[in-house]
């Protein structure tokens, strides 16, 4: 088995280390996926609607996917979707103010539009990049 955050393979069992001496445990943690438990829970309490112990117990027990200890304890990988969110609001502006630090201004833009379902690409001409030739990049995502 692979963890699916960091590619790392996922030993079947693990010894680790408990108030009560080494233990052998099996090697994946079951971690709370696409939302979070504290999201999960949250959510409940500010619904205003009552759970019973079986409701809060089943909506804990749902959407899980095997992560290794590390990924999973560490939390490293909760809150993703929100960075990425983030970081898509002004990626474009980043990803261009990069392309200009190393390769100029750039001297014309021109958009291609794929089908609706598809989003639209952005191609950078740079003119004096290398000598006698156009340099080209492409923004798109
Ligand atoms: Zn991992």
């Amino acid at each position: 088995m692979i963890c699916p955050t960091c590619g790392k393979v996922i030993p079947e069992k693990i010894q680790v280390q408990t108030k009560n001496g080494i233990k052998t445990r099996v090697g994946y943690d079951l971690a709370h996926y696409p939302t979070t438990w504290a999201e999960r829970a949250e959510n409940m309490k500010s619904s205003g609607m009552k759970y019973t112990r079986k409701d809060v117990l089943d909506c804990y027990n749902s959407n899980v996917r095997c992560q290794c200890p590390e990924c999973n304890q560490k939390h490293i990988f909760e809150g993703i979707r929100e960075i990425l969110q983030m970081a898509n609001k002004n990626i474009g502006e980043q990803i261009l103010s990069h392309y200009e630090k190393y390769l100029g201004n750039y001297a014309d833009a021109s958009v291609f539009a794929g089908s609706k379902e598809s989003y639209p690409i952005q191609a950078l001409k740079f003119a004096n990049v290398l000598d006698g030739l156009k340099t080209f990049a492409t923004l798109g995502f």
